[in-house]
């Protein structure tokens, strides 16, 4: 049986944990998130896809699986296509079935990025994610049902049209995709809407936050959130910086 060799994998709690793709590039991959409820898993987002990704997740858990983008970027929902019950955003069902390098913005991921290639004649130049019908989507407020844990889906379109928050209520936990994480936030993609991803970051800040496990990069809390949304609106953290040239 093939080995989980491909990713690290590192419970942040007791039923959640941080799965990265160990050749990709830490300034690329995205954080995947593998969260184990009482009657089913939920993982979120799904990183390049390159690697086998959920066979290594079948042998850690035995329970039914719901694979969730927070939207449908080549870096987060490139795996999704590896599980059976995919899910993720009515705004964006067209671009997981039929994905291309423009409309996952996987024109901007360069060879410097992979550390190493999945085989010799991989060409990440050309490369496209494979499509992924959503078979179960979400909208805001849908609830998903692990057993013991409840979650439930927040709409913060902006950075993409269809990008979301996963929200659990009684741990003040909110995954929150690239909406927010500590960098440079992407507010310039061919379909992000600056003025739209504003509102979504205010909307953030009025949850009972505990912990943000963001898109990239660390977790953090609520004081941290704020600072980067401050941040981000007076065009330190924005790609649509308004003081440069
Ligand atoms: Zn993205």
């Amino acid at each position: 049986m093939e080995k989980f060799i491909d990713y690290s994998y590192t419970r942040v709690s007791d039923d959640i944990a941080l799965i990265l793709e160990k050749k990709v590039s830490d300034d690329w991959r995205c954080n995947i998130w593998h969260i184990q409820g009482s009657e089913k898993d939920l993982i979120i987002d799904t990183g390049l896809g390159l690697w086998p990704l959920a066979d290594g997740i079948i042998r850690i858990s035995k329970k039914p699986i719901i694979a969730l983008c927070t939207h449908s970027h080549h870096d987060h929902a490139g795996g999704l296509n590896q599980f059976n019950v995919r899910s993720g955003h009515i705004d964006e069902l067209d671009i997981f079935a039929k994905p291309s390098r423009e409309s996952t913005v996987a024109t901007l991921i360069k060879a410097e990025h992979l550390i190493e290639k999945p085989n010799d004649d991989f060409n990440i130049n050309n490369w496209c994610m494979k499509p992924a019908p959503i078979t179960d989507p979400v909208k805001e407020g849908d609830i998903i049902d692990l057993g013991n844990r409840i979650f439930q889906i927040i709409h913060f379109p902006g950075h993409s049209p269809g990008s979301i928050g996963i929200w659990e209520k009684k741990t003040g936990v909110m995954f929150t995709g690239d909406t927010l994480y500590d960098g440079v936030l992407y507010d310039h993609l061919y379909h992000s809407v600056p003025t739209v991803f504003k509102e979504s970051l205010f909307r953030l800040k009025e949850f009972p936050i505990r912990t943000i496990h963001a898109g990239h990069g660390p977790s953090f809390g609520k004081e941290k959130m704020f600072q980067i949304i401050e941040e981000y609106m007076s065009g330190k953290r924005s790609m649509v910086c308004p003081y440069k040239t």
